[in-house]
């Protein structure tokens, strides 16, 4: 194999004015039932684990941080030529999937039972699951079924329709439904016109009941007719800090996102590289990259494929931030992988290691990555037990539908970023 040295340098632009977000309304997702087919378990090798290095670029050694700052929590797991991400909430009392799977001959990173170790530290009893798939492909949804065994879902919600899912994914889902799992998915395009319940994180309020804290909404789904093309792109809000999950999205589907509805799209503060950081379809294509305006882009790559492409990776770099401190980022050209330090915000799974996104609601965000971030593990569990005093998840109380849905977005004026302090220069002409 041969190997470039690259450096990839800020072009520091300035994203564009943000608006408004716009005001909650009803939330819909339809929710019908299905025939389902009977499918079979598959099982996986274990990987060994890769040496072990500091979370880049973020201030580490607080474990309170979490606990007193109610930070929102994103993950991108290392699971190779696949893609496994998920978000605790802040309040801790939900978590939720977007995506868990790899194609089994690509073992690069963590198998099933990693990820499986990993979430049961990371959340508690009491935590509510919501599980998102963004497409039908095996390398999305084949974790799904092991590495949630035995817990209970509150809610798993799809494109396309079920029977198009691989076979031991319909029958995780069935016996899930059967065991009153809310089922959810759409076979046309849709977008959500306020937050999706079960897509959200909530708060208590001190008067009683529930507020939405964290928005969480449908962007675009099923807008073409092969599974990558159908990719639910999902956008995450948090105060000032958004978030999108982009699954396999493919130029059609970019073609199709309102750049204002439901969310300001150019207001995205971390962006998931669509379809692993290729280039085929259309997928991260510049036009995508001026309509988010991306601060930091984090890629879900195995070794197949020279993901993520180095045209794809180039096209968020306008509007990334720039870190003090560099970190090896590696893409593929020309059937051969590019590597070399940046300082730009940009990571991959299949160099960086796990990568973690934290928010809190003043705007305030971090990212950094882990090569073997299952060394953190005791770390968490030690932290784990400082959560005795956590609420139950919303739905174990109300039920999503029953949960009121009348947040207002939690906004404070003069917020600052914590995301590796870019030059003074650059900072002050973002608009954050
Ligand atoms: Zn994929």
């Amino acid at each position: 194999m041969l190997l470039c040295l690259i450096s990839l340098d800020l072009v520091a632009d300035c994203p564009a004015p943000r608006t408004s977000l716009p005001a909650p309304a009803a939330a819909t997702l339809s929710d019908d039932d299905a025939t389902w087919a009977p499918g079979e378990l598959t099982a996986a090798p274990w990987p060994e684990p890769g040496p072990a290095e500091d979370w880049m670029d973020v201030v580490t050694g607080d474990p309170e941080i979490p606990h007193a700052r109610r930070l929102l929590q994103i993950y991108t797991l290392p699971v190779g030529a696949g893609n496994c991400q998920l978000m605790l909430c802040p309040n801790q009392n939900r978590m939720i999937m977007f995506d868990c799977g790899a194609l089994p001959f690509d073992k690069v990173g963590w198998n099933k039972a990693d990820v499986s170790a990993f979430i049961a530290n990371l959340i508690n009893p009491n935590t509510s699951i919501s599980v998102s798939i963004s497409h039908t492909h095996y390398d999305h949804n084949s974790y799904l079924p092991d590495v949630l065994a035995n817990r209970r879902i509150s809610t798993i919600v799809m494109s396309d329709t079920p029977q198009n899912y691989p076979a031991n994914v319909r029958n995780w889902m069935r016996n899930a439904y059967n065991q009153g799992t809310r089922v959810l998915w759409k076979s046309g395009i849709y977008r959500s016109q306020a937050p999706e319940p079960p897509l959200s994180c909530y708060k208590p309020e001190p008067t009683g009941g529930w507020s939405i804290d964290v928005q969480g909404y449908v962007v675009m789904m099923n807008a073409g007719a092969n599974p990558n093309d159908a990719s639910m792109v999902i956008a995450q809000r948090y105060g000032r800090f958004q978030t999108v999950f982009t699954g396999d999205m493919t130029g059609e589907t970019e073609q199709r996102i309102d750049n204002n509805l439901p969310v300001p799209l150019n207001q995205t503060t971390v962006i998931t590289g669509a379809h692993h950081g290729s280039d085929s379809h259309d997928s991260n294509n510049p036009s995508w990259a001026i309509a988010n305006q991306a601060e930091a882009v984090m890629f879900s790559a195995g070794g197949l494929f020279w993901h993520p492409r180095c045209a794809a990776a180039q096209t968020y770099r306008p509007y990334l931030l720039q870190f003090p401190r560099a970190h090896n980022f590696q893409c593929g050209r020309d059937h051969h992988w590019a590597r070399g330090p940046t300082r730009l915000a940009a990571y991959s799974t299949n160099i960086n290691g796990a990568i973690r996104v934290r928010a809190d609601a003043n705007g305030r965000w971090d990212i950094g990555a882990r090569l073997n971030a299952l060394d953190d593990l005791n770390a968490i569990a030690l932290e784990s037990l400082k959560r005795a005093d956590l609420m139950p998840g919303p739905d174990t109380l109300y039920g999503d539908s029953q949960v009121p849905n009348t947040a207002t977005p939690d906004i404070d004026p003069a917020p600052e970023t914590n995301c590796g302090d870019p030059p003074p220069e650059d900072k002050a002409h973002r608009p954050h």
